[in-house]
């Protein structure tokens, strides 16, 4: 049986994870975040002690890295050789390790084979940088969300002050352009728009106007929500 794929890919910070979650959610598909498991590729390199440019180490560590996916209560868990990491991968340090690493070809390749067999396997809502040109490259629905940089810091900044951590505005910016000219000047599966993505910028719309669009971009390729 064919199964439906929803292929949601933009910058850091545009919206992706919620949307796609909600997206989700009211479909009664499975929502698939594949950042969450370049961070814990991330993860295991930073306990190795192994640095960003260590291209040969990364290459030879990534055959001793087993990534699982599991979901408890719909919720995604991201396990690293056996060990839950779901709540270990969410800091600052993982986020721009997972940049610099997610450049490698080995790390890639590993990933977007298990990512290939879950979509294979379920209707799957899955975000990231490369779903829609190159892990599902025939998903029905292709959407490329994204906002300002301003606004994605602003959101970061707002996010880091209710969990009572510090946030410096001008920080914040600075690391998301420098995370964006990575994630798109790559060489390796770098961060485009898919000629068949339809383009959302969610810098002046609020989280429900967009998860609106996004469905009735799905309705338009036959896929109804649920709730
Ligand atoms: O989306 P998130 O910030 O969790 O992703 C962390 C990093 O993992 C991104 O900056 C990007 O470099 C990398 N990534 C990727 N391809 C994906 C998902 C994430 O290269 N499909």
């Amino acid at each position: 049986m064919q199964h439906f794929n929803i292929a949601i890919d933009g910058p850091a910070g545009a919206g992706k994870s919620t949307i796609a979650k909600a997206a989700a959610e009211r479909l009664g598909f499975i929502y698939v975040d594949t950042g969450a498991m370049y961070r814990a590729m991330a993860l295991y390199f930073l306990r190795q002690g192994i640095g960003p440019a260590e291209e040969s180490r990364i290459a030879a560590a990534c055959g001793q890295v087993d990534i699982t996916i599991r979901y408890e209560n719909g919720i995604q868990q991201v396990l690293l050789n056996g060990e839950n990491v779901s709540g270990l991968i969410r800091d600052e340090a993982v986020g721009n390790m997972a940049s610099a690493t997610s450049v490698y070809l080995p790390v890639r390749e590993k990933l977007v084979e298990l990512q290939k067999q879950l979509a294979a396997r379920e209707d799957v809502v899955m975000d990231g940088r490369d779903i829609g040109t190159c892990v599902l490259p025939h998903a029905q629905v292709k959407i490329y969300l994204t906002a300002s940089v301003e606004e994605r810091a602003r959101r970061r900044c707002l996010e880091l002050q209710k969990k009572g951590q510090e946030a410096d505005l001008e920080n914040i910016q600075e690391t998301i352009r420098q995370r964006d000219y990575r994630d798109m000047h790559r060489e390796n599966s770098p961060l485009v728009q898919a000629e068949d993505a339809v383009l959302v910028d969610t810098s002046d719309l609020t989280v429900d106007e967009v998860i609106a669009r996004i469905l009735e971009i799905a309705a338009e390729k036959g896929i109804k929500a649920k709730k």
